[in-house]
């Protein structure tokens, strides 16, 4: 891990490397912002920067990066520093006051080999109130060489008196043609498959590994058909036609994968409405010419196009709020499949 091989994030990313090499990283952190978009891997890659035997650095600009390949990189990347902690939730998903003790009661002794001990607390708002409070006293006032670092998607959860002691950085989701070329390089993906799961990913990258399978690429094909379908179904009889290819799709397909019927159709459909979605936003911007990079599904643009003839902008308003609060009935209210699609194919 290095910073220059990181995805996304370069404005940041700058600040972190100047602040090593200058010697100026506050030693109280919190890494925030969404899910899957890398935040533990920069603590990680901090963690490196400082320790690493052969540091790549930039006198110019000012930064420092780690080298990735030294023996203390090595052992931060595979977890085997003595001077590199880290913290996460136990199988129950919290975070107990007695790993965060033993953490703080390490910082009474100098690192053992490295320059700085660096203790990453990832999904740190899983920590419960006393937990967080054991840790006030030494963030605030961290011995030399000792950086914490904690990580959260909901750093709204953490005390106020936990946050006002460190300094806050902000990591922004992802731009979709950031993952989409993560995918491709990384990962092995074909570029359609790349663009189809960060289309669908909302910025994070781990969500678009996560979840990025033939099911992604399909539900954006299948998404696509439909709002063409959708411009051309006048009647009833159409639109219902509409609703159910939808639902139809999902639920086969949802069953021969796991057997478990209605979650999982459920679940398949959500999908493909989230596609809906994504290829809605994308109707909205080729009816205001908004520059194409723009788009999320910029290798669908030839199919787009004639839907965008047929949807003024009420249409696309009404059809993306749809969506939305289909999205919403479906995962938050457990309302039926069958009744979502029924009443979406009258909205689209
Ligand atoms: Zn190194």
């Amino acid at each position: 891990m290095t910073f220059r091989d990181t995805v996304g994030h370069r404005r940041l990313l700058g600040l972190l490397a100047r602040a090593i090499k200058s010697g100026s990283l506050p030693p109280s952190l919190v890494f925030a912002g969404p899910d899957g978009v890398g935040k533990k891997r920069v603590a990680l890659t901090v963690a490196q920067a400082m320790n690493c035997l052969s540091p790549v650095e930039d006198a110019a600009a000012g930064l420092r990066d780690a080298c990735g390949t030294c023996i203390s990189c090595r052992k931060i990347e595979r977890g085997l520093h003595p001077d590199v902690k880290l913290v996460a939730p136990e199988d129950n998903g919290s975070i107990k006051i007695e790993p965060i003790r033993e953490v703080v009661g390490q910082t009474a002794y100098r690192p053992f080999e490295g320059r700085a001990r660096v203790v990453v607390i990832d999904q740190a708002d899983l920590m419960g109130e006393d937990a967080q409070n054991a840790l006030l006293k030494t963030l605030e006032e961290p011995p030399l060489r000792n950086v914490f670092i904690l990580v959260t998607a909901r750093p709204m959860l953490l005390l106020d008196t936990v946050r006002s002691r460190c300094c806050q950085l902000r990591f922004a989701p992802l731009a979709s043609g950031e993952i989409a070329t993560a995918l491709m390089a990384r990962h092995g993906f074909a570029e359609r498959e790349a663009r189809a799961a960060a289309a669908l990913a909302g910025g994070s990258l781990g969500r678009a590994i996560e979840s990025a399978t033939g099911e992604m690429a399909e539900a954006r094909a299948v998404a696509t058909a439909i709002l063409i379908e959708a411009t051309r179904a006048a009647d009833a009889r159409g639109r219902l036609a509409v609703g159910a290819a939808l639902l139809q799709t999902a639920g086969k397909k949802g069953k021969e994968k796991d057997g478990k019927g209605q979650a999982s159709d459920r679940g398949a459909l959500a999908v493909r409405l989230r596609a809906l979605s994504s290829l809605l936003r994308d109707v909205t911007l080729l009816t205001t010419r908004a520059p194409e990079q723009a788009l999320v599904n910029l290798d669908l643009r030839a199919e787009l196009e004639p839907v965008a003839r047929y949807y003024d902008r009420d249409r696309l308003v009404r059809a993306f709020s749809a969506v939305g609060r289909a999205l919403a009935a479906l995962e938050r209210h457990n309302a039926s499949p069958k009744i979502v699609v029924d009443w979406l194919a009258f909205q689209l």
